[in-house]
């Protein structure tokens, strides 16, 4: 069980060495119940990276706050899994060892550690890679890892930052199926960021549509589910 709840967050970066302040997201709110697949859909700049980065920790808002569970958060935690557009993969682990690194620095005995990258490993279809290491891999392989390495740790939500931007069209789309069947058999929240409208409304069952920089929200839609592509 998760909710994420976004009241009135916004974010202003200051500006320096004589550089006007940027105001990247102006307050929004947003709630975000148990089992939700949002995507927040809106041009380049308009905030969406900064919103999603406010979310997992690694920016602090300007205004507002952000509970998960009704708890504000403070900074990253385990509780929230994030993937980023570049893989992010320790380039020194291997794809195992990647995926057990939240396991590790929790302290979990290592067979426990092993069987649960294996189920991940499994179900990203990347079984047979698991003493590869990352540059051995192509980017949509890196990326199932970093899904895999983001689920192992059990977060209450999974946070996704334009994932499949910098794949191929049809490694996109098997990408794409691969996370849409992970979240219908894992139940996670999920929200993820695109500027790619297809994807928002294959990808969702609600989609934030968001207006150019500074970003607010323009409409908040329901989207049915499933989606047949064909
Ligand atoms: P999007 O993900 O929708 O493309 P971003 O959240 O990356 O948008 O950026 C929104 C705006 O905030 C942009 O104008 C961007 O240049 C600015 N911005 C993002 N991060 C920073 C930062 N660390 N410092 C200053 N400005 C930033
Ligand atoms: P990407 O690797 O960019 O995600 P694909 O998943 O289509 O794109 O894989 C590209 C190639 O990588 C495939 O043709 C295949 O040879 C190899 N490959 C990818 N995943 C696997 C896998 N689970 N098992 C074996 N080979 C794989």
């Amino acid at each position: 069980m998760s909710r994420l709840s976004i009241r009135q967050v916004g974010k202003t970066f200051p500006g320096n060495r004589g550089k006007a302040p940027t105001q990247a997201l102006q307050p929004v709110s947003l709630d975000v119940v148990d089992n939700d697949f949002i995507t927040v859909l809106g041009p380049s700049g308009c905030g969406k990276s900064t919103l999603l980065r406010l979310v997992a920790g690694l920016e602090t808002p300007s205004t507002g706050e952000i509970l998960l569970d009704g708890v504000p958060i403070h900074g990253p935690g385990a509780d929230r899994g994030v993937v980023f557009q570049s893989y992010t993969l320790f380039p020194w682990l291997t794809v195992q060892k990647n995926i057990c690194f939240g396991l590790r620095e929790k302290g979990m005995p290592a067979a426990q550690q092993k069987e649960i990258s294996e189920r991940f490993i499994a179900q990203v279809g990347l079984r047979g890679f698991e003493d590869h290491f990352p540059k051995q891999l192509s980017g949509g392989m890196q990326q199932r890892v970093a899904i895999a390495r983001a689920l192992a740790n059990d977060p209450k939500i999974l946070l996704l930052d334009e994932p499949f931007g910098a794949l191929d069209n049809q490694t996109r789309v098997l990408m794409q199926e691969l996370l849409l069947g992970i979240w219908e058999s894992a139940r996670k929240t999920v929200l993820f960021v695109t500027h790619d409208i297809d994807e928002a409304i294959f990808m969702a069952n609600r989609v934030a549509v968001f207006s150019a920089r500074p970003g607010r929200i323009k409409a908040d839609v329901a989207v049915d589910l499933p989606h047949p592509r064909h």
